[in-house]
């Protein structure tokens, strides 16, 4: 039997779909091709893709796999219903959002952010004494301990920073020194200097950060969101930053993305926005080709596929 494997040409948005093609080709007489929308995606048994299109479903593919961890945007029910499996590529984005959010948190810090927008108008003006600080010592809150919050938990931990995290099952995890339920989350998030948010987005997390949760927080605290724009109440964020009920935000995902050119995130000197860049990476396709190759073993195999969401 000849498996063929689709590479929708919508991966651009993160690398070349043709980088992805060279870890996949195989010689187990598999194929793998780059496709558009039109009616080479019918030749496909699987496709590895970023967007979601209704033409999915009609295209006879047994299998999808999403190059992000996020697979809000895709209808499990339609899927489930014609049997296509769904999966995802969670387990692969620790290391560079980790990073990306220990960046946020220096940055605040150390005041980077605010150096750097001044030195555009080459203006030398020192922090006044009380606003710099060290993340030692310093308190962090992860929302959600999966692949994102163990990454972003474990370099916090490494620069001395007292870390807490919110679960739904709160058994221990390494690097966080309690874990509290969702049910808990505004004692949870109450004495920490910085609040990560690293949940998927679904019924249960949408709007999960409101207004509650947001004013439970201490006014010096700042919120970082690197898992999908839904799960913050943007409008209560604002309201707290203008307020300065809040120190400020980072900001990497948004309700609306691109981020409308008008929005008041950008002009902000209390945020940072990110392009929903926070686990970029070059190395990004070789995780990705991974997790589809051993996939793709499986599905010929006729085993069960890891990070199966449908
Ligand atoms: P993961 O599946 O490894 O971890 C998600 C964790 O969230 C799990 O531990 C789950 O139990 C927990 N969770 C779910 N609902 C919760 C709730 N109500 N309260 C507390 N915890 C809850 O996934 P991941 O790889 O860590 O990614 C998490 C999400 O981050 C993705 O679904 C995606 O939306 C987003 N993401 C964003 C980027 C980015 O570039 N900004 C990159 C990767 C992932």
């Amino acid at each position: 039997m000849t498996f063929t494997l689709g590479i929708h040409e919508s991966v651009d948005l993160i690398f070349p779909p043709t980088v992805l093609r060279e870890p996949l080709d195989s010689e187990d007489g598999s194929e793998v091709r780059v496709v558009g929308s039109g009616t080479d995606l019918e030749a496909c048994d699987a496709l590895v893709t970023f967007a979601y299109e209704d033409a999915f479903l009609s295209a006879g593919l047994s299998w999808i796999h999403s190059i992000q961890a996020g697979v809000d945007r895709f209808p499990f029910d339609e899927l489930e219903s014609r049997g296509i499996r769904l999966t995802n590529s969670t387990g692969i984005h620790g290391d560079a959002v980790g990073e990306t959010v220990l960046g946020y948190m220096i940055q605040f810090a150390r005041r980077l952010h605010r150096y750097r927008d001044r030195g555009r108008d080459g203006e030398w003006t020192h922090p006044a004494w009380d606003e710099p600080f060290t993340l030692a010592g310093e308190s962090l809150c992860v929302v959600g301990l999966g692949t994102l919050g163990r990454g972003i938990a474990a370099r916090a931990d490494a620069c001395g920073m007292d870390v807490v995290g919110v679960r739904r099952t709160p058994t221990p995890v390494e690097h966080v020194r309690e874990v509290y339920t969702p049910a808990e989350i505004e004692t949870a998030v109450a004495d920490a200097r910085f609040v990560a948010v690293a949940t998927p987005l679904t019924e249960a997390t949408r709007g999960l950060i409101g207004a509650d949760v947001l004013a439970a927080m201490a006014d010096d605290a700042y919120l970082l969101n690197v898992s999908r724009g839904g799960v913050v109440d943007e409008a209560a964020l604002l309201e707290e930053l203008e307020a300065d009920r809040l120190a400020g935000a980072a900001l990497d995902v948004f309700e609306t993305e691109p981020l409308p050119e008008d929005s008041p995130f950008w002009d902000r000197d209390d945020v940072i926005v990110t392009p929903h860049a926070a686990a970029a990476t070059r190395d990004y396709y070789r995780r990705i080709a991974d997790l589809v190759r051993e996939n793709r073993r499986r599905a010929i195999a006729g085993e069960s596929l890891v990070n199966r969401v449908v």
